[in-house]
């Protein structure tokens, strides 16, 4: 008779495949539930574990960008799905794409073929908690219902969402200061929690006519007939009810002194700290489904973004993820049941990489807890440690996906004159940083895994 699973990794996605294979390598029997073949997400359409199920890119591989540098981390950590990734690369410029049925296939072999690893296909809809071993949930972006009643059960209604309203976000060095000023409403909180942009009426109009003869992504099948949440509505969406609407809505600028005027704007676009480094800024209200290249060019149009640089663009998508920065630990564990942790996109990481990232940290989390040790976070200068520290920053109030981006992580220090370098120059140093301090992670708690 098999052995008892000493873990069980639910959702054979990129995230649950990655982490129940690095559990496996270190000796644990993993028990991994599929719901595939029985029932298929409405993105999925093949039968395989790991399906890429939209685009087969993993974006860029050049480690100038925080994507790249991301794939260098993972393939030095010993990633088994960035390993089959570049083993069924397909020519595609920087970017690391794959053949999909190849790579999926590859996964699905590497997994049922694992001494240590169970495959048991069926829908899990009750969480095996009676069973009394650590329990990783990793069933993506389109978790089944059933299950995802059963996570709301255990960390409450408002702290699962599902659908993520996702605004853009713009580099501190982009921003011109000099159109820009730092206040909060009212003065309550501190002075510069925000950034304001202030705008006159024809900036105004023309602004709101831009947005509305902008492009916007179609919804997909399964998001028709969504009704959007108050407050996470896309600034499209309010637009479009009326033209002073906005003014009444994210862009009210009542309670916020103009220091050059000394009077309130006709509107304003409020920027919030994405991060406790302000290094990257949220343009407050404007989650929206429109186009990138409309989103450079009509959220240039707001004083002080001329020049914007965007860390990630805005977007509005069926997407089902915690509150993690209240809900989750340092090896994704919910604070109210360590019994229980989570990997992948529900942890609020977003695409294939990141999914694959987070469960790569999870396995290595909970085999090393399960060997009596701890493992620290990757530091927060690397992209991999970035993306994770975003995961449980509780300094961020209203917390909401993002794929990695330099804007995670600390900024470059202020000594070395790090404003007056430009883009290319940043992105040097950071990556230098980066890797220095990723090498020395890995040396320290993976011995054997250095460049
Ligand atoms: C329509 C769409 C398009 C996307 N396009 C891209 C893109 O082009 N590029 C990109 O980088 N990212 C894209 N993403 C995001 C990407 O799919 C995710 O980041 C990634 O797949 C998440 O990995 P994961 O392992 O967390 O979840 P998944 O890869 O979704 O894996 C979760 C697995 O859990 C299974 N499951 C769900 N519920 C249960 C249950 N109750 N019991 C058992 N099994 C269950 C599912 O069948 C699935 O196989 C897209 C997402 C969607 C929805």
């Amino acid at each position: 008779m098999a052995e008892a699973a000493q873990v069980i990794v639910i959702g054979g996605g990129l995230a649950g495949c990655e982490c129940a294979w690095q559990l496996a390598e270190r000796g644990i029997r993993v028990e991994l539930h599929e719901q595939k073949p029985q029932q298929r997400t409405a993105a999925q359409t093949t039968d395989g574990l790991a399906e890429l199920v939209c685009s087969n890119s993993l974006r860029s591989d050049n480690p100038l960008n925080t994507i790249g540098l991301l794939h260098e981390d993972l393939r030095l950590a010993g990633s088994l799905l960035l390993a089959l990734a570049d083993a069924h690369r397909v020519p595609a410029g920087d970017a690391l794409a794959v053949d999909r049925d190849q790579f999926s296939a590859a996964v699905e072999c590497a997994i049922r073929e694992h001494p240590n690893i169970t495959v048991i296909s069926g829908e899990v809809t009750e969480m095996p908690l009676a069973r009394g071993v650590p329990i990783v949930v990793a069933t993506g972006p389109l978790t089944s219902d059933a299950l995802a009643r059963q996570v709301v059960a255990l960390t409450g209604q408002e702290r699962l969402a599902f659908f993520d309203a996702i605004a853009p976000i713009v580099s501190d060095e982009s921003i011109d200061y000099d159109k820009v000023f730092a206040a909060s409403r009212w003065g309550k909180g501190e002075t510069d929690d925000y950034l304001n942009c202030p705008m006159d009426k024809p900036q105004y109009l023309a602004f709101i006519d831009a947005l509305l003869t902008a492009e916007y992504l179609p919804l997909q099948d399964f998001e028709k007939g969504v009704q959007y949440f108050q407050g996470c509505q896309p600034v499209e969406v309010i637009a479009a009810s009326g033209p002073k609407s906005l003014r009444f809505g994210p862009m009210k600028p009542t309670g916020l002194d103009d220091p050059k005027t000394g009077r309130w704007a006709y509107a304003i676009v409020q920027l919030r700290a994405e991060n406790r480094h302000k290094t990257a800024w949220n343009l407050v209200g404007f989650q929206t489904k429109m186009r990138q290249a409309d989103q450079r060019r009509v959220l240039g149009l707001i004083p002080g973004l001329e020049h914007a640089e965007f860390l990630r663009y805005g977007s509005v998508h069926r997407n089902t993820f915690l509150d993690s920065p209240r809900l989750l630990d340092a090896a994704m564990r919910l604070k109210s049941c360590p019994q229980l942790r989570f990997a992948g996109q529900m942890t609020g990481v977003e695409g294939y990489v990141e999914s694959t990232a987070s469960g790569l940290w999870v396995g290595l989390a909970l085999a090393a807890e399960l060997a009596g040790r701890e493992l620290p976070l990757p530091p927060e200068t690397t992209a991999w440690g970035a993306l994770l520290h975003h995961v449980i920053d509780d300094s961020v109030p209203e917390f909401q996906p993002s794929n990695v981006h330099w804007g995670m992580m600390p900024a470059l220090d202020a000594v070395d004159g790090a404003k007056k370098r430009n883009k290319g120059e940043r992105k040097a140093a950071h990556l230098e940083r980066a890797r220095i301090a990723r090498d020395a992670w890995l040396a320290a708690w993976l011995p054997g895994k250095t460049a």
